[in-house]
């Protein structure tokens, strides 16, 4: 049995839920395992505290008086948080959508109708002019490289 099984097992163990081989088995691992031994025991003793522990009784007209409570509690007001995340959302969309309308709106008045064919030329005519040993050069030459491919 590996450690994780055993870890699944001790607490119906120590609840009296495990069939006569399931508890053979962990018993098993607990003689072999230190680690799994040591936990199960302080699980058995958190157990017997939790057994013998003095029952506590709620105070007197403790129900009512929460329930008193409850009808002096504000109602939701009107931006409630689920008011201010559905705001969020469409904030974004509204930023989202300005920026798509706003991308189309240059790309058409470039004349760039096709995405790709518009950032091909626009590469070339940028970094046409870069020396070949800058950044822009050995760009514009990968760019000739994959073009005659
Ligand atoms: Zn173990």
């Amino acid at each position: 049995m590996k450690c994780t099984k055993a870890h699944k097992l001790m607490s119906a163990s120590l609840d009296g839920e495990l069939s006569a081989s399931e508890q053979e088995l962990l018993a098993a691992h607990l003689k072999q395992c230190v680690a799994c031994g040591k936990e199960y025991h302080a699980f058995q003793e958190m157990h017997r505290l939790l057994h013998h522990a003095q029952p506590f009784s709620a105070p007197p007209y403790l129900a009512s008086r929460v329930m008193a409570r409850l009808d002096t509690v504000e109602t939701r007001p009107f931006f409630s948080p689920l008011w201010a995340n559905f705001a969020e959302a469409l904030m974004i969309f509204m930023v989202i959508g300005i920026g798509v309308a706003s991308g189309n709106l240059i790309s058409n008045s470039m004349g760039l109708h096709n995405f790709d064919d518009g950032l091909a030329s626009m590469s070339l005519e940028i970094f046409d002019a870069t020396p070949p040993e800058s950044l822009g050069g050995a760009y514009l030459a990968m760019l000739e490289v994959s073009n005659e491919k």
